[in-house]
């Protein structure tokens, strides 16, 4: 009897247990896995799971981050184009070189200068040497060069008559009329540059002035290039005419550096008969003119 009484206490506090227990939660998404169930849980703690320490001499290494392909138009950097050289400032001054007695054997290699630096100049020619020299002449012309007469074989004309003046100054302008096809400018060059009231007035009377210069470097006496350079680069001014001569070894030696550094200088090297338009409303026949000078 007594067995029978503890079967049934013990039968009656199973059932009771049981139905406590209303609900059985597996939760997973913890570190730790626990089982409850109503209000008793199995629980395993992170120490007990099982892992691999890092080993702390392996050096840390991030992945590289894979490469994305780029579709992009691939760009080429180009290097920037380097400038083009500033434009020569306009130039400030004009000037006239002259040049006298020739043509002679360096005449052309003065007219190559002046047309490698697209400048122009006067000559004074003689017309005892225009028909002889004519290719000369017209290639002066053809390059923009004025040839203007220096009488016809260089004699003095304080020494000569009216007459004889007459004579040198029309048939050098007769020649070179020939040669060219047209008459030279109104004006000349007496030999030495020598005036007196004679001369002025058979140019009045023929319809011509007078040119002269401003600067002399004397470059039939200064036989040295450097001295010939320095006195015209020297005495350079607007409206100077220059007084050379391209039957000069060393004139042409000079010329070569004198042409260029005027230019660098704001020279503008023109005709004379550009440069006394510039310098003058008017050209007096008979009127003798030299350029400005310092
Ligand atoms: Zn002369």
């Amino acid at each position: 009897m007594k067995t029978k009484i503890l079967l049934i206490i013990i039968l009656g506090l199973v059932l009771v247990g049981f139905t406590a227990c209303d609900e059985i939660v597996l939760d997973t998404s913890a570190d730790d896995i626990q089982l409850s169930a109503g209000h008793f849980s199995i629980a395993q703690t992170p120490d007990e799971i099982e892992y691999t320490p890092e080993d702390p001499d392996e050096t840390y290494e991030p992945e590289e981050p894979e490469e994305e392909e780029d579709d992009r138009i691939m760009y080429i950097p180009i290097p920037p184009m380097p400038l083009p050289p500033p434009p020569p400032p306009p130039p400030r001054y004009r000037i006239a070189l002259t040049f006298d007695d020739g043509p002679s054997q360096y005449t052309s290699y003065i007219l190559d200068v002046l047309e490698q630096h697209e400048s122009k100049a006067t000559f004074f020619v003689l017309g005892n040497r225009v028909k002889s020299r004519a290719d000369i002449i017209r290639r002066m012309a053809e390059l923009g060069n004025e040839v203007a007469g220096h009488s016809w074989n260089h004699r003095n004309f304080a020494n000569l008559g009216a007459d004889a003046i007459r004579q040198q100054i029309s048939d050098t302008s007769a020649a070179i009329y020939y040669v060219l096809g047209e008459q030279p400018p109104p004006f000349f060059r007496p030999p030495y540059g020598i005036v007196n009231n004679r001369i002025r007035n058979v140019a009045t009377e023929l319809g011509y002035s007078i040119v002269n210069w401003s600067v002399d470097p004397k470059d039939w006496q200064n036989r040295d290039a450097d001295i010939i350079y320095d006195i015209v680069i020297d005495r350079a001014v607007d409206g100077a005419i220059i007084l050379l001569h391209d039957i000069r070894p060393y004139t042409k030696e000079a010329i070569e550096r004198i042409v260029p550094s005027l230019i660098e200088k704001g020279f503008q090297l023109v005709t004379v008969s550009e440069l006394l338009d510039y310098l003058f409303d008017e050209v007096a026949l008979g009127g003798v003119y030299t350029g400005l000078r310092r």
